[in-house]
């Protein structure tokens, strides 16, 4: 279709208008300054960075011959003046020169660091040492100051040194200098209502908190606060443990030592690096989050990595630096933004591949770490579809002596005890060592293998095993008798008549007088208990689950329902049977039922102080 355009710059097109909207510097001038960045502080971070900035640009000119002067020591300072109530940041990087004041000071959002990269584009391939990005930082400086003051000379020999001044309005006066030096003062004249800047210990922990690793030092009250060269920057192979581990110590001062890291580098198709540490997390969901520091050419942003880091992940300490990220934007920008889902998949792929690593190189040693890292490993694997395809390879299951294996050396293993291969493996498993001991010992009697499944996440890497691992199920030791869970096979001989079953499960029915009870007879070996408690694997878990969640729900409110098993072949119940005296078959009911109470560690109050007088009375 044919389009016109008038003479406003304006196109039209059969009814339809096309224009610019122009924008009025009067009327985002103030919006800037009280949106661009929710945490005033961080006028610092903007104004620090630039004048590292200008330290780096200067080294870069430098390098490729542009800058045949001294660099000397290039360093940036903060002062805080606290009478003439001012805060200076200088540095002894490029300056500006009047006309660049004009360009990159006047004009908001015409970003000097990508005009500069853009003119040097082909001389460097050191991008990332610069910083500024959007052409916003410098007037956050008016977020906390109601005059802005530069003074400023360029590196250029001729370059006549520059004052500006601006007091928030688009207002600013421009005027020559007598500055000698190469370099920049940024000098804010803060304003009433944010004094609180106006002290040594304020700008030394917001100078702590994100310049602590810039390139270039910085210097407050006569002190270098950063460290120039953290090791992330640096190449693994120059590294050695314990460079490592000085490092964790001296982001996390009161860590225990982590038990290893992985130094993350890659730059295509982002830039990434940082290193990320695994500490010992044992049994605890509870675990420390925003322990993990993002940076941006080692600026740093945010410990908040929700939306860069797997949420399975944020258990890990360490840092993260990368330019690809953007500095200042909202929490559904990032969400949105590709480079980080990018950067999510990388870090998780990194991390799986780094566990294959270390059990493939070690297993033993692996095994000793499982205690700690298991949790993150089965997080990992419940939240991420890819994590569990490297994941499924080295996660393990330990038994309760203390013996790990795969899932599938675990599945080969109870393969081979049990007699259908056709049917789903049955994993039994135990949530609490003592509570279920006697269950437990019972199994381990008949040659079965018992999972320990203690960790408060077990439940769920149950539910996502059997999902996930074909024709497996997984049983409490004490959802069922043996017979019933795995020896389907098995027949044990009867050795009561149907008569006589019928009228045992009748008095034990009379005896419990429960609704919650349902009692069974059953012909079990001669060495299991006269009567076990069970609970369907099912209702327990539905149970748990409800429990663990906090919520009310169908399955949370239903009574628990017991079966009481009993043991048809052993001698006590032939002994309740043939017991003609009503009181006497009653006690010794009573009693078989409280044993079993009490193997599973249910029996309390006054039931347990009754069976004690009970027992006691029949000595
Ligand atoms: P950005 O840093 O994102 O480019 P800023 O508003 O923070 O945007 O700064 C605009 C420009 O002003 C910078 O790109 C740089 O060219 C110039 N500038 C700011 N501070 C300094 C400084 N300390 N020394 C030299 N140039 C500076």
């Amino acid at each position: 279709m044919e389009t016109v355009q008038n003479e406003k710059g304006e196109s039209t097109r059969g009814e339809s208008t096309r224009g610019q909207i122009s924008i009025h510097t009067e009327n985002i001038f103030p919006i800037i300054k009280k949106f661009l960045y929710s945490d005033h502080e961080i006028f610092l971070r903007e104004l620090v960075s630039n004048a590292v900035d200008a330290t780096q640009k200067l080294r870069q000119l430098a390098s490729f011959g542009e800058f045949g002067g001294e660099l000397g020591d290039l360093k940036v300072t903060v002062s805080l003046n606290e009478e003439a109530k001012t805060i200076t940041v200088s540095d002894n990087g490029i300056g500006m020169t009047a006309d660049e004041i004009k360009k990159y000071i006047n004009q908001i959002a015409f970003s000097g660091a990508s005009d500069f990269l853009e003119k040097y584009k082909d001389k460097t391939d050191d991008k990332g040492a610069i910083i500024g990005h959007f052409g916003l930082g410098f007037y956050s400086a008016f977020m906390v100051a109601e005059q802005v003051e530069i003074v400023t000379k360029s590196y250029r020999e001729d370059a006549e040194s520059a004052r500006w001044v601006c007091d928030g309005s688009t207002e600013f006066e421009l005027t020559t200098a007598d500055r000698a030096e190469r370099g920049t003062d940024i000098i804010l004249h803060i304003a009433p209502d944010s004094e609180e800047f106006i002290d040594k210990g304020r700008l030394r922990s917001i100078l702590d908190k994100y310049a602590r690793f810039l390139p270039t030092p910085v210097e407050f009250d006569g002190e270098t606060i950063n460290n120039t060269t953290p090791i992330w920057t640096k190449s693994p192979s120059d590294l050695t443990d314990e460079d490592y581990k000085s490092f964790y110590r001296e982001l996390y001062p009161m860590g225990e030592e982590p038990l290893f890291w992985i130094h993350l580098n890659v730059d295509y198709p982002f830039n990434l690096t940082g290193i990320l540490y695994f500490p010992r997390i044992k049994n605890e969901l509870r675990f420390q989050r925003e322990k993990i520091q993002l940076y941006s050419r080692q600026v740093f942003i945010t410990d908040e990595v929700k939306d860069v880091v797997p949420d399975f992940l944020m258990m890990l300490h360490g840092v993260i630096d990368s330019p690809d990220i953007p500095l200042n934007v909202s929490r559904s920008f990032l969400q949105a933004d590709s480079n980080v889902k990018k950067i999510n998949g990388y870090i998780t792929r990194k991390v799986a591949d780094k566990l294959a690593d270390l059990f493939n190189a070690d297993r033993k040693g692996f095994e000793e770490k499982f205690d700690d890292i298991g949790l993150f490993i089965k997080y990992g694997i419940l939240s991420d579809e890819k994590f569990w395809e490297k994941a499924k390879n080295f996660v393990l299951l330990k038994n309760t002596e203390n013996v790990y294996a795969t899932l599938d050396e675990y599945r080969e293993k109870i393969q081979a005890n049990q007699t259908d291969k056709n049917e789903k493996l049955v994993m039994l498993y135990t949530t609490d060592r003592k509570q279920q001991d006697a269950y437990i010992a019972s199994a381990v009697r008949r040659g079965y293998d018992v999972l320990l499944m203690d960790n408060v996440i077990d439940p769920h890497f149950i539910n996502a095993l059997e999902y996930k691992l074909e024709k497996v199920h997984f049983v409490r030791v004490d959802a069922d008798t043996l017979d019933k869970l795995i020896d389907k096979g098995l027949n044990n001989e009867a050795v009561l008549s149907e008569d006589e079953r019928t009228k045992l499960k009748e008095v034990f029915e009379q005896v419990l007088d429960s609704k919650s009870l349902t009692v069974s007879v059953e012909a079990q070996p001669v060495d299991e208990l006269p009567v076990t408690i069970t609970m369907p694997e099912f209702m327990r878990r539905m149970k748990d689950m409800s429990a663990l969640s906090g919520e009310q729900s169908f399955y949370g409110n239903l009574p628990n329902n017991y079966n009481v098993v009993v043991n048809a072949n052993h001698p006590l119940i032939g002994k309740i049977i043939a017991e003609t005296d009503a009181d006497a078959q009653k006690t010794l009911v009573k009693q078989t039922y409280d044993l079993a109470l009490l193997a599973q560690n249910m029996l309390t109050g006054a039931d347990l102080t009754a069976f004690v007088h009970r027992t006691v009375a029949a000595l």
